[in-house]
């Protein structure tokens, strides 16, 4: 040791040590990053299940992955199946996460394949078959609450509150024919988080994008999921993509493509983002309900164009005796409408947007 320091001068023992330090601190490993149960190390993509306990009412478990990229970068949420029945979005995760290579990537992605598993697993709308309760009307959720507000509570804890950047996952429910759109929340979160939440609804791709104006600002009192997000100052959208119940290639593709052009946007994969380039905001727009209880025959399908007072749609009685006669408020496009017969009183029968392109 110390022959060998003998040799050497003064100044290069300083320069030596000084290179020694920097080298050390560029080379000093990226750690570990974990979201509920699942810790992954950098490059690693690790997945378990999140572990919501039964209280008043019955547990059940959240499915996640954790990609943590081998480079530092942003940290993106990607939420499916708040509504159960929502298939398109939870088919495409499964097939995100066995392509996304974390040793390639920059930042971490956190996955919620089916946030609603008592919906998803016995197949209802809307509801969670437990509690009766919309999960995505339940954020942020309360640790004492029914299932769905202990299941939103887990994932603003440990997906939301620990991501910079979070896209809640939609499609048309079990019986909602629905076109692709978005939703860009202009309210919350200020003007900086409305600006890059803008940027990643024109990043997923889907050229309508519909300007949400009734977004709660209490981030007590969220409500929404990805509410949930820009409440706490981390830009996000909601995307729909697909319909029905059907888990078909063209809606499914597009939500892939989406969250891979997101990610060029943010820089967690190479490439170049592409943003649409024409986008059709919706500044304008109505989600028509049901005054009666019965069965729907829609008059019209998803993506036409209607003049206000186009008839689009009725509810007759179980007998066949017209009870409501829907008809548009005002010119626009029918964003989604209702696919099957059943309808309650008070429940959405179709939404209509009117579309500009000026944005705002
Ligand atoms: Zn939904």
């Amino acid at each position: 040791m110390r022959k060998s320091l003998r040799f050497i001068r003064p100044t290069s023992a300083t320069f030596l040590a000084l290179w020694l330090t920097t080298v050390t601190a560029s080379a000093q490993p990226r750690g570990s990053f974990t979201a509920g149960p699942v810790t992954a190390r950098a490059g690693e993509k690790m997945s378990g299940l999140m572990q919501v306990p039964a209280a008043g009412d019955e547990g059940t478990t959240i499915p996640i992955s954790v990609l943590h990229g081998a480079r530092p970068g942003p940290v993106l949420g990607l939420i499916a199946g708040n509504h159960g029945y929502e298939y398109a979005p939870i088919i495409a995760l499964q097939r995100l996460l066995a392509q996304l290579d974390a040793k390639q990537m920059a930042g971490t992605v956190i996955m919620v394949h089916v946030a609603n598993m008592p919906s998803f697993l016995r197949r209802t709308i809307y509801y969670s078959p437990v509690d009766g309760k919309n999960l995505n009307r339940a954020y942020p959720g309360k640790t004492e609450g029914t299932v769905s507000e202990r299941i939103a509570y887990q994932i603003t804890k440990e997906v939301i509150e620990r991501a910079d950047y979070v896209i809640d996952l939609h499609c048309g429910d079990g019986n909602e024919s629905l076109r692709p759109y978005s939703y860009w929340d202009v309210n919350t979160g200020g003007p900086d988080v409305v600006e890059r939440s803008k940027q990643l609804a024109l990043a997923f791709g889907l050229d309508h994008i519909v300007m949400d104006r009734e977004r709660p600002a209490d981030p007590q009192a969220s409500i929404y999921c990805s509410t949930t997000a820009t409440t706490r100052g981390k830009p996000a959208i909601t995307t729909e993509s697909g319909a029905l119940g059907q888990t078909d290639h063209a809606s499914i593709s597009r939500i892939e493509w989406g969250v891979m052009n997101v990610m060029r946007h943010l820089k967690m994969i190479d490439g170049e983002a592409q943003l649409v380039e024409r986008p059709l905001f919706i500044e304008r727009n109505e989600v028509l309900r049901s005054t009666a209880t019965g069965i729907f025959y829609p008059l019209v399908e998803r993506g036409h164009t209607v003049a206000e007072g186009t008839p689009l749609g009725y509810v007759t009685d179980f007998f066949g005796k017209r009870l409501l006669d829907l008809r548009a408020p005002f010119s626009g496009e029918v964003l989604y409408i209702l696919g099957t017969p059943p309808v309650s009183q008070g429940e959405p029968l179709a939404m209509i947007g009117q579309v500009s392109e000026s944005g705002r």
